[in-house]
């Protein structure tokens, strides 16, 4: 029988995991090992993903992958063997201070470096820690993939200087996904650390341990934080953590990160096992008896001759190795790691390779199939449960945890959805609805800013340049700033909660069918505020994938830039219907993202993918301090990567419009205001009325003789199959920097004048429609402005977008590849609409 047969509510245990590669090597760190009790908790509302309980942690799995895992169904009787509790000594409660943590520091002149990793599976509470210690506000989140890349804090302590890393988290250090292999290489590699911390959740100990085990058999010196301490003493569960940490030769501190508290006792250990190091300390480092001694765990009868045989070779090879090296060279050997099999083949280490094969044939031939991987990863989980049956123990629930109470409601066959889609609803509606009132009092105070300063400069380009460039620019990013901030608090709210986990559970079914993973769907969702943000969040998807198509697919979301070109020309050209416009536009843009992923899933990214194996982590209470730090982190990204591109950008589409200067035109128009001025038959409103008339129609000319013009002239030629004349040719090209931009170009364009005021955009609406083409023919038909919405909603995302995505896919290939794509599937998509429409109505 199969794991996904298992019935809800059923438990069973784990006969044998098949499958290969990636997937079976993830399933197996992560404990899907022989022996293990699994229950299947939930299915997904949509039947896929299903919700398991394996070593007493929540996952996730796909039902495709639970297939390849082979089980025995267990009754009602057939409990697990549970162990006495008398045995176990109590946990020692008085040992975690809750203190919070103060750096010791004395004034010294030479402070000694210490290079400390931290490293643990997701969620285990790095990132919290190195904020606690360093006083950073990096991101912490109740959601694995959180932390994408290594951040470096310093602290002084005692005569120490301590330099900190948060490492992205892991599971182990197989050689598989991008995170573990730079993981690795940097515990090996020049930069090695002095001592690696190792924060564990409490609670999750036979799972979090498996990494530790890897630690150690690398010969890291390796101090372990029993983060969550908190959540294991309210639990009441027992565990007598200073007899595991003499079994497992690591010193062990508990700890409650979120609080700082057992920091203090933590860094102190740290401190005397560098010290123990430094000094040689036998009753640190003894073989036997040390407190830090270096473990040598038993690999069983198969498995240790042949370790034995390959340490003779390795010895031979590589002379300066420790002992301790030479036995990880060998296990790992054995293992079949690619990356230490590569390392033998550069290093021409001939005897070892051949020893190797030779052994493995003979293993073989005696025991008929064989699996390395498998016997070596059953035997570290062997460890850890014989060493947890001997100082854990769990105390007996007599009803579910508060978490599994709010999954079976929360990820309910039937109020699944609509709990999720209420709170989508609520996102949204507050996001836009709450956040129209801040952005408009930016858009006055913008406004009023700009008149100030143009009052204050002598007319000339240096004022143009600040209040047409420079003020409306910026001003035209920091008005989304509200919106932004709103979207982030919910964002913030689901990460820390643990909700969002149960988004991506819920939505997996959905997502998987587009070539996408259920992480993908909160990146989506974001692309309607703002696609720069949501192409930064796709760095939680694990999969490098499923991440690069939800990204690439990003900017089919109709982010809120796009809003005032719909609601300008929709209003101007669809008035009765203009919300039904606006709601087939967005509906466009997710049928658009939907093939363009389902498409490149096909071609671009075809072949394995990562498993989705997610961990649903417990729900938790986001504290407010840290949802509110890390809301204001990311809209300060959003406002330096925004404020720079877009107001280089804006000042040089502002070159482009500005330039040449008509300064015989310019005179002219002195003159004839002027005249205006003097004509004593008008009275001061129709001397006002003129002035403004002939103001902007100076404008207009102005703009169709500059740069930009001439280029939107050049390039009409390439437009006019999709209906657009000139005038929209331009106005597009200047919406390359931000899309905002189309609709203060148009106003420029038709009025003269680039003003958002309601006034200033009832009169270009008005000018929209009445716009004639050379033949007196109306520029703008519904069906020209159908085209132009489509267009304007496809085509190139925006600079800020563009730059966003060659930094996260870590190449400009692909920044580039976006820029041609969707300006090439716009030009399809409008051309298509013109033509065929062109046809329908002419018949
Ligand atoms: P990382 O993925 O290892 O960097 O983990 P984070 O630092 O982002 O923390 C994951 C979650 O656990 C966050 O919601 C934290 O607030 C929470 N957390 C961290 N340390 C503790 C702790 O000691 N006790 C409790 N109850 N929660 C904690
Ligand atoms: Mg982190």
């Amino acid at each position: 029988m199969d794991l996904s047969q298992l019935k809800v509510g059923q438990r069973a245990v784990i006969q044998k995991v098949h499958g290969k590669g990636q997937f079976r090597k993830r399933i197996l760190e992560m404990g899907f090992v022989q022996g293990k009790e699994i229950i299947s908790v939930q299915n997904a509302p949509l039947y896929d993903p299903i919700h398991y309980k394996i070593l007493g942690y929540d996952v996730s799995l796909r039902r495709a992958d639970a297939q390849k895992i082979e089980i025995k169904v267990l009754g009602q009787e057939g409990k697990i063997e549970e162990q006495e509790l008398d045995k176990i000594s109590p946990t020692h409660h008085g040992m975690l201070s809750d203190e919070p943590f103060a750096p010791k520091y004395q004034a010294k002149d030479k402070l000694i470096p210490i290079r400390i990793a931290l490293l643990g599976n997701p969620n285990s509470g790095k990132t919290s820690l190195f904020n606690q210690v360093s006083g950073a506000n990096e991101h912490v989140g109740n959601y694995s993939g959180v932390t994408v890349e290594a951040k470096t804090g310093y602290i002084l302590y005692g005569d120490y200087r301590l330099e900190i890393i948060d490492l992205p988290g892991a599971y182990s250090l197989s050689p598989y996904s991008p995170e573990e292999l730079y993981i690795r290489d940097y515990l090996t590699g020049e930069q090695k650390p002095d001592i690696v911390l190792n924060v564990l959740d409490a609670c999750n100990l036979e799972r979090n341990l498996y990494l530790s085990l890897q630690l150690k058999e690398m010969g890291l010196p390796v101090i372990v934080a029993l983060n969550m301490f908190d959540e294991l003493e309210r639990k009441k569960d027992l565990l007598d953590y200073p007899k595991l940490s003499a079994l497992l030769g690591i010193p062990m501190i508990p700890t409650i990160c979120r609080t700082g508290g057992g920091l203090g006792a933590l860094f102190d250990e740290l401190i005397s096992l560098y010290e123990a190091i430094s000094a040689n300390d036998e009753e640190w480092l003894n073989e036997e008896r040390g407190k830090a001694r270096p473990l040598k765990l038993n690999y069983g009868v198969h498995l240790e001759p042949i370790i034995e045989s390959l340490s003779l070779p390795i010895r031979q090879h590589y002379k300066d190795y420790s002992p301790a090296e030479v036995r990880h060279l060998a296990i790992k050997c054995l293992e079949g790691d690619k990356a230490y099999l590569d390392k033998l083949q550069k290093d021409r280490a001939v005897a070892v390779r051949y020893t190797r094969e030779e052994e493995l044939k003979k293993l073989k031939e005696e025991l008929g199939e064989l699996d390395t991987e498998e016997m070596i990863t059953d035997a570290r989980y062997g460890f850890i449960s014989g060493a947890l049956r001997e100082t854990y123990k769990r105390r007996k629930q007599t009803q579910g945890s508060l978490s599994d109470r709010i999954d079976h409601i929360v990820t309910d066959k039937f109020l699944g959805f609509p709990i999720f889609l209420a709170l989508m609803f609520l996102m949204f509606y507050t996001t836009f609805e709450l956040g129209a009132f801040p952005m408009e009092w930016i858009e006055t105070a913008v406004a009023i800013f700009g008149e100030w300063i143009s009052q204050l400069l002598p007319e000339g380009p240096i004022k143009d340049l600040l209040v047409d460039g420079v003020i409306a620019g910026v001003g035209g990013v920091i008005v989304f700033l509200p919106n932004i901030l709103i979207l982030y608090l919910f964002i913030s709210l689901f990460e820390d909660s643990g909700y969002m986990a149960r988004a991506a559970f819920i939505m997996d079914k959905l997502m998987h069918k587009m070539g996408l993973h259920g992480k993908s769907f909160i990146p989506l969702v974001m692309g309607f505020g703002c696609n720069v943000p949501a192409v930064m969040a796709t760095r939680s998807i694990e999969s490098r994938k499923s991440r690069m198509i939800t990204m690439l697919v990003l900017p089919f979301m109709s982010c809120s830039a796009r809003l005032p070109v719909y609601i300008l020309i929709a209003g101007a050209l669809f008035p009765s219907s203009a919300s039904t416009v606006l709601f087939g536009l967005y509906l466009f843009g997710i049928l658009t993202a939907v093939i363009s992923a389902r498409i490149m899933r096909d071609t671009l990214f075809s072949g394995e993918d990562v498993p989705f194996v997610m961990e649903l982590p417990p729900y938790r209470m986001p504290t407010l301090r840290s949802v509110l730090r890390q809301m204001w982190n990311r809209a300060k990204q959003y406002l330096q990567k925004m404020g720079t591109v877009i107001l280089f950008a804006s000042i040089v589409i502002w070159f482009l419009g500005y330039f040449p200067r008509q300064d015989e035109a310019q005179a002219k128009l002195q003159q004839q205001i002027t005249q205006v001025e003097q004509n004593v038959s008008l009275s001061e409103v129709l001397k006002a009325e003129q002035t403004k008339e002939l103001n902007a129609s100076f404008n207009q000319m102005q703009q169709e003789k500059s740069y930009i013009g001439r280029l939107g002239k050049f390039v009409e030629p390439a437009l006019s199959p999709l209906g657009f004349d000139w005038k929209m040719s331009i106005s597009l090209l200047s919406g390359l920097a931000a899309k905002e931009v189309v609709v203060s170009t148009l106003g420029v364009i038709y009025t003269g004048d680039g003003d958002d005021s309601e006034e200033a955009q009832t009169l270009l609406r008005e000018r929209i429609r009445q716009e004639k083409r050379a033949d007196g023919s109306p520029s703008f038909t519904p069906l020209v402005a159908l085209s132009f919405l489509i267009f304007v909603l496809i085509y190139f995302p925006c600079v800020a977008t563009i730059i966003a995505i060659a930094k996260e896919s870590g190449s400009w290939k692909w920044g580039a590849f976006t820029v041609i794509f969707s300006c090439a599937l716009a030009w399809l998509l409008s051309f298509l609409v013109f033509q065929v429409g062109n046809l329908i109505i002419l018949h």
